[in-house]
């Protein structure tokens, strides 16, 4: 068969120069100052194979960021290509107003099958913040179809992340990324996270406090199992656990958002298995396609499900939804990689270990505060003093000084502020692995110079 030349063939004789200049002139980038990054050189990402990414002009890299926590077999995986393709000879959408298509049933199924016990319908959406968006909003109305219009707050976690809508900042506004916003938000109330992990009392007890003075206004509590975007804090053993029981003791619903550590991520399927948790509302999204589609899914219980049945004009129906819900090529690789992800998780554990070992040098950096690990989830703590744990200015953005040098040596990494953040595709070999963390290591060292001068600059002001 005559293969034939499409636009995107096209796209490949277009001269590196001309897409700088387009990205430059017509794209807005998320999360990026834009001033710095017109002023820098893109990197412009042709083509991906296995754990690595090829720019325009033919240098290859680690993705160490899994393309920012969501891949994981890699990158142009044959059995993910061809779940797509199958399913696109099929119907790439129809509506899930009222209808249903195949792949979105069958992953339904699909997901009930490997998902903590007792949850039991899945709602999908199309990203990590929508996931939580619908997690709220069904935790507000499950009461409010009820009669109790009261509880219509939710707590959260201070610098826990739910995504970048309204409503997700609202349960986790930041002061330094939100504050146009901040009076728009509803003031949802929250306590401390507990991290480091003796801060696992006062933080059980902040909770304890407002669910008895509040329960008659909180119809939820959220929280992620690993504070991600946070900086990789990881909560410690137990904490879900105990927090279930404070929500089953007030009548409060527990919603974890599992958008970064599901799937895998932390060497389990879902992080809550390992408190042998389940929430009343668990959040998906990120590594469920694989990290090739955009699709996320909320998934609840039956007893909240039921409390949506009714009359029509009782108005108890959940009044929400996306144009592309449940998009079934969406669906048709989600399904795909949760296969292959339930064939690789035993291989898992070996591969965290590779990467502690490998990383274990970078505890004694000079300026390196902690390495903080849970499972394929590191974050990497520079600081400007280790004894007093003084931090860098947020300005100086000390963590792209080490993460240029990563990108010069072969590895696309991003920080958060002044936290290294290193989040491999999990089918990444334990050789791999091994170079990635080799590359961070030489990457510290190169970063040693300007690390140093500016940290003579900081005492110098002091
Ligand atoms: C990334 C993330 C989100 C938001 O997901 P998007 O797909 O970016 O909207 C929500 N919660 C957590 C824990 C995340 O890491």
């Amino acid at each position: 068969m005559k293969e034939t030349r499409t636009i995107i063939d096209a796209l490949d004789e277009l001269a590196p120069e001309t897409l700088v200049v387009w990205d430059k002139t017509y794209v807005w980038h998320p999360f990026t100052p834009m001033k710095q990054y017109m002023a820098g050189d893109p990197v412009i990402i042709r083509r991906g194979r296995g754990v690595k990414l090829e720019d325009i002009h033919g240098n290859w890299y680690y993705d160490g960021t899994a393309s920012i926590w969501l891949n994981v077999h890699g990158h142009n995986v044959p059995e993910l290509n061809a779940a797509i393709e199958a399913q696109l000879r099929r119907v790439a959408h129809a509506t899930m107003l009222g209808q249903a298509n195949v792949p979105a049933v069958a992953l339904a199924k699909r997901l009930i099958d490997v998902a903590p016990k007792g949850l039991q319908r899945v709602f999908y959406s199309d990203s990590g913040a929508t996931a939580v968006e619908i997690a709220l909003k069904m935790a507000v109305q499950f009461w409010a179809n009820q009669g109790r219009r009261t509880k219509r707050y939710v707590l959260g976690f201070l610098n826990n992340y739910h995504g970048d809508t309204l409503g997700a900042v609202g349960v986790a506004p930041d002061p330094l990324f939100h504050w146009p916003f901040l009076d728009l938000l509803p003031g949802h109330p929250r306590v401390p996270y507990p991290y480091p992990h003796d801060r696992l009392t006062e933080s059980l007890e902040a909770v304890e406090d407002v669910l008895r003075t509040r329960r008659d206004e909180l119809a939820a509590v959220i929280v992620e199992p690993v504070e991600g975007a946070g900086g990789i804090l990881p909560a410690p053993p137990g904490f879900l656990r105990e927090l279930r029981a404070l929500c089953d003791r007030y009548d409060v619903l527990l919603i974890v958002d599992e958008v970064a550590t599901g799937f895998g991520r932390t060497g389990r399927l879902f992080a809550c298995e390992a408190d042998g948790v389940t929430p009343d509302l668990l959040c998906l999204g990120k590594g469920l396609t694989g990290g090739y589609l955009p699709l996320a899914a909320t998934l609840t219980t039956e007893r909240v499900f039921e409390a949506f049945l009714g009359e029509v004009e009782e108005r108890k129906t959940f009044f929400h939804g996306h144009s592309y819900t449940g998009n079934p090529l969406g669906c048709a690789v989600a399904l795909a990689s949760l296969e292959l992800l339930l064939e690789l998780l035993p291989a898992l554990p070996a591969k965290v270990e590779r990467i502690r070992a490998g990383l274990a040098p970078l505890a004694d950096h000079p300026f390196v505060a902690e390495v903080r690990q849970a499972g394929f989830m590191v974050g990497i703590e520079i600081v400007a003093d280790r004894a007093t744990r003084t931090p860098f200015p947020y300005g100086a953005q000390v963590g792209f000084i080490v993460a240029r040098h990563a990108w010069r040596r072969g590895m696309l990494v991003r920080p958060i502020g002044s936290v290294l953040i290193f989040m491999p595709p999990l089918a990444a070999t334990e050789t791999e692995l091994d170079e990635m963390t080799a590359i961070l290591r030489a990457s510290f060292e190169d970063a040693l110079p300007e690390l140093e001068s500016l940290a003579q600059q900081i005492r110098q002001q002091a």
